[in-house]
């Protein structure tokens, strides 16, 4: 992109981590497995039972992936990413199932287990946590990779988190139901309350195993985020667990008491460190934003704005000219008419349009200081670049985006400024008019293409569009519906669209709202540039 919108990394899942952050992050893991291989030999030491200390982990597990579920989801839905609803799901379908877990195990709540709990219902809901999860994550890597070849958010659709969240719920339902009311259609995984089922455990192990092992190399292998990051250490974290649950056949040993204990640090640590990261980016963004509204609003400085400028300097040596002539027609009509004040009257008129033209010329200074280079101009960038510096306008009105811009297109000579300005006026038009449009998708499309010798680019919306009546009048200068429009954005356009030798014409849209259709011819030379209709 160009460099007037270095569009920043504002989310957990854009921003690459910091060096020391992954060094932190690796130290984790090896400490981890080190924890592991030191455990191993001593696994299977039995120790005292206490029934509190699974149902004691798994609450503080609940809470905190709850709490990684719901970041998860507020940054879906900001940045409408389809990958980080499904990163988001797992992670509330995982919380979920911990309570049936905590229900179910035994000897917590009841002897059995509450819920109708057989002998292996908690560890199948344990196996479905542990599947479901590096499932999930790997979901999220594939789709992240659609996500991002979309440029501009507003292209993408807005993601939808209900859906999401019933859905997470319901398939927690039905595991739990799987693992109750199912106990039988599933293979057993304990004989007794603390005795398991070697072969089942070995080869729930291998599928836990695979799954994270993939989920790792999907995430290793594409660009890497900081939440990227966090979760390889999370599933690093899965796997280092499943080697130590592996050789365990019996609850209540050092093993296990070891293998909770990891679990709550591996997932205290990843949501410790997805909170401090996004407030590290919040604080960040509140910071360079301030900078960042100065450099836009400059930019943006609308052509309404410039136009109400020009229409407030010029109006008053205008309306002294009108004064003067109408006072030099006076003395000219009396009955022995005053040629002698009727001249002055008339050398004041002159001086007032004197006055107006030198207002013109430094208005026309100041612009062409500001845009004076004729470049080649490449069209579906400057498109795009102009979306995204109306993304938060969009965002706000719940505007999405769609562009469909031809890929051939040849670059045009124009004043990139001036283009540019012409856009922003067409889109900020289409925005004012789908604020106030209800109950239908709020759009803009924006179309690209060459037909013939000419460029073509339409900008339609949804909008409210434009009455058959005033078709005709909203390229007039002065022409507006709004209380605080200016009526000069249209006529400007056109003005400049007319000087690169083309054409600007506005329709009906095909359903609704307004068509806006610029048709530019591909050899705009340098002086048809130039040539200024007012100067
Ligand atoms: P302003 O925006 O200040 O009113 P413009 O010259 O940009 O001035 O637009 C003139 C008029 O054209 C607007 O007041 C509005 O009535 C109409 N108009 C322009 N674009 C659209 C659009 N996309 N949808 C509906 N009406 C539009």
């Amino acid at each position: 992109m160009g460099e007037m919108v270095a569009r920043e990394n504002l989310g957990l899942f854009d921003t690459p981590p910091g060096r020391l952050e992954i060094r932190l992050a690796v130290a984790i893991v090896i400490g981890l497995f080190a924890a592991v291989l030191i455990i191993l030999p001593f696994a299977n030491i039995p120790l005292p039972s206490s029934n509190a200390f699974p149902p004691s982990i798994d609450a503080v597990m609940f809470a905190d992936e709850l709490i990684i579920g719901a970041l998860l989801y507020s940054q879906a839905a900001v940045f409408r990413s389809r990958a980080l609803v499904v990163l988001a799901s797992g992670y509330v379908f995982a919380a979920l199932l911990l309570v049936p877990h905590a229900l179910t195990f035994p000897g917590a709540f009841s002897p059995d287990g509450l819920l109708g709990a057989k002998i292996s219902t908690a560890a199948w809901l344990a196996v479905f946590r542990r599947t479901v999860f590096p499932t999930a994550i790997i979901i999220y890597a594939l789709l992240k990779r659609t996500d991002s070849t979309a440029l501009v958010e507003a292209e993408r659709l807005p993601v939808r988190v209900l859906p999401a969240v019933l859905g997470a719920m319901a398939l927690a339902v039905l595991a739990t139901i799987l693992a109750t009311s199912g106990h039988d259609l599933l293979p057993p995984i304990f004989v007794d309350a603390t005795r398991g089922v070697w072969t089942s455990l070995v080869v729930l192990n291998l599928v836990v195993i695979a799954l994270s092992a993939t989920g790792l190399y999907l995430l290793y292998r594409q660009k890497r985020s900081v939440l990227d990051m966090w979760l390889m250490v999370a599933l690093a974290a899965w796997l280092a667990q499943s080697l130590l649950n592996m050789p365990l056949y019996a609850r209540f040993t050092l093993g296990f008491y070891c293998l909770f204990g990891m679990m709550l640090a591996s997932n205290l640590i990843v949501m410790l460190a997805l909170i401090a990261d996004s407030n590290r980016l919040y604080a960040r963004l509140a910071l360079s934003t301030a900078a960042r509204d100065r450099e836009r609003d400059a930019r943006l400085m609308s052509m309404d704005a410039v136009a109400a400028a020009i229409a407030h300097e010029v109006g008053q040596p205008l309306a002294a000219a009108k004064l003067s002539a109408s006072a030099g027609l006076s003395w000219l009509d009396r009955e022995q008419p005053d040629t002698a004040r009727a001249a002055q009257s008339m050398r004041e008129t002159i001086d007032a349009g004197n006055r107006t033209f030198e207002v013109i010329k430094s208005i026309r200074a100041m612009f062409s200081a500001e845009s004076g280079s004729i470049s080649e101009v490449d069209l579906n960038e400057l498109v795009r670049e102009t979306a995204a510096l109306l993304d938060r306008e969009m965002g706000v009105h719940r505007v999405s985006l769609q562009l469909s811009l031809d890929d051939d297109l040849p670059p045009i000579l124009a004043n990139r400024v001036q283009l540019q300005r012409v856009l922003i006026n067409l889109l900020t038009n289409a925005i004012e008019s789908l604020s106030t449009t209800r109950r239908r998708a709020r759009t803009i499309a924006i179309k690209s293409e060459r037909s013939g010798g000419r460029l073509q680019l339409e900008v339609s919306d949804s909008g409210g569009g434009i009455a058959p009546a005033k078709l005709a009048s909203i390229f007039d200068p002065f022409f507006t519906t709004k209380s605080t429009g200016t009526g000069l954005g249209l006529s400007l356009s056109r003005t400049i669209i007319e000087e690169l030798g083309g054409k600007i014409s506005a329709a009906p849209g095909k359903l609704h709202g307004a068509t806006f259709n610029i048709q530019l011819p591909i050899r705009s030379t340098v002086t048809a540039v130039r040539g200024s209709p007012i100067a």
